[in-house]
């Protein structure tokens, strides 16, 4: 059980709205902000959610690679896949730059007729 998250977790229920919770218990994740803790480079986002097998909300950062990623429960650790709406705008922005880098090396990388 991470002690720091789960407390976090029920400080920020208290901030959330009614619509809010009903919303969190039906499997939505709410996105509270992005925090960097004490040892990161950067800055991740963190959410606030139910965790279905402890009845808890539970709050924590995403993990994992971009493509797949994931909430831990603060309190029983369950690991819930959880890739953020967001994501597949990046992922379709890569896809377009990567096309249009290949075409482009293509054409200059062509040797000229002998
Ligand atoms: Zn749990």
């Amino acid at each position: 059980m991470n002690v720091t998250y789960a407390a976090e977790a029920q400080a920020a229920v208290k901030t959330m709205s009614g619509w809010q919770k009903l919303q969190m218990r039906r499997g939505k994740k709410v996105y509270l902000g992005h925090e960097q803790r004490e040892g990161w480079t950067e800055k991740l986002p963190f959410y606030l959610f139910w965790c279905e097998d402890c009845k808890y909300f539970a709050k924590d950062y995403t993990h994992g690679y971009i493509e797949k990623q994931s909430l831990i429960c603060s309190h029983c650790g369950l690991r819930y896949d959880f890739t953020p709406w967001w994501v597949s705008w990046v992922q379709l922005w890569q896809a377009l730059k990567l096309s249009f880098q290949i075409r482009f090396s293509d054409k200059y990388n062509r040797k000229p007729p002998q």
